[in-house]
């Protein structure tokens, strides 16, 4: 399909969300590209017939006004200690961005290349979208580095700086209540776990929980079916609480393949305005939100400031 040179976004996580903000609010043309059913990535609730499980970021610490400004703009509840929350789920702080953006969901990018005339944007249903004159890509490192190797190999080397970690999360709902506070920082192999109903803003009477291993956790077979992971998740987390379990009435696992950096880049993006191609994302910067949200920030800023030189 062609189309008026404008700026691809690949990934509508809080990175690709917050730099298409940016753009769009400059008056930019922006089309995103996202593989997942619906937008935030690892900012992820997943809706069940029993109700929601924050089963990515629990929460969103705001450290700089200017992501506290961000995310209070689109409605997040605050908590305590500078936590921000969405109602019914995580993913909610998104819907006011979501609905005037342009995002294709479901569009899984298979590779770029680069024409005379701009950037084409492949998927892997064998559409072709062009042509942009710039591509921001915001997926986790390595899907990133993939995505970027056969047109640009000298970013996708130093994009190898960065590994990443992965996350085994377990999403319970137990017939009776736990005797434990509503949010619990970690512990042993638990790296943390959250009642849903504890979160500001909830009308939820469930007694679900959702809970994050350490990444050593599952890392010796990292094949492991969901269903025989989740109640080794849960045997870990009763153990480790010194809890004899109620019976579960919804129980189900999901693993983070690329949940954290573990070295993060040190700066916001890779790739510049000038060839208009930049990778971001948290990886560069941290492992939160907030540093996602700096990433897609400077990489909109870069587009605009070459445009400006430009001109
Ligand atoms: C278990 C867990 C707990 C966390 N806890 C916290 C916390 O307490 N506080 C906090 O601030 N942060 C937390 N985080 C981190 C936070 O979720 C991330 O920092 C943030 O969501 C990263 O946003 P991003 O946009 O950079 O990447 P992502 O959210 O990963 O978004 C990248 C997007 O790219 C898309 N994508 C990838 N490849 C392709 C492709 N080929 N084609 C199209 N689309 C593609 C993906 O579908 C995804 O939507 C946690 C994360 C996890 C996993």
């Amino acid at each position: 399909m062609e189309k008026s040179l404008g700026i691809a976004i690949i990934g509508a996580g809080i990175t690709g969300l917050t730099a298409a903000d940016h753009l769009v609010k400059a008056g930019r043309d922006v089309e995103l590209f996202d593989k997942g059913r619906g937008s935030g990535g690892r900012i992820s609730t997943r809706r069940t017939e029993n109700g929601v499980f924050d089963h990515g970021a629990p929460e969103i610490q705001a450290e700089s006004g200017a992501f506290r400004d961000f995310l209070s703009a689109l409605g997040a509840v605050s908590g305590e200690c500078g936590s921000n929350f969405g109602a019914p789920g995580m993913r909610s702080i998104f819907d006011p961005l979501i609905s005037r953006l342009d995002i294709n969901q479901g569009a899984e990018v298979a590779g770029l290349a680069r024409e005379s005339r701009g950037w084409v944007v492949r998927l892997t249903n064998g559409r072709s979208v062009a042509h942009f004159h710039t591509v921001l890509v915001t997926a986790p490192a390595p899907q990133a580095q993939s995505l970027v190797a056969s047109v640009a190999p000298k970013l996708a080397r130093d994009i190898d700086a960065v590994s990443m970690q992965p996350v085994w999360t377990c999403l319970v709902e137990f017939d009776t209540p736990l005797p434990l506070p509503g949010k619990l920082s970690g512990r042993g192999r638990v790296m943390r776990a959250d009642r849903m109903a504890s979160k500001p803003a909830r009308e939820d009477a469930r007694e679900a929980w959702v809970i994050h291993m350490r990444p050593e956790f599952g890392l010796e077979d990292t094949h492991v079916d969901r269903a025989i992971v989740a109640p080794l998740i849960l045997d870990a987390f009763g153990e480790t609480y010194g809890l004899t379990l109620p019976q579960a009435r919804y129980l189900d696992a999901h693993r983070w393949l690329y949940a954290f950096a573990n070295q993060p880049l040190g700066r916001p993006f890779l790739g510049d305005a000038e060839a208009g191609l930049l990778v971001g994302g948290d990886w560069t910067l941290g492992r939160r939100a907030e540093h996602g949200f700096e990433s897609g920030l400077e990489m909109a800023k870069a587009v605009l400031s070459r445009e400006v030189v430009s001109v």
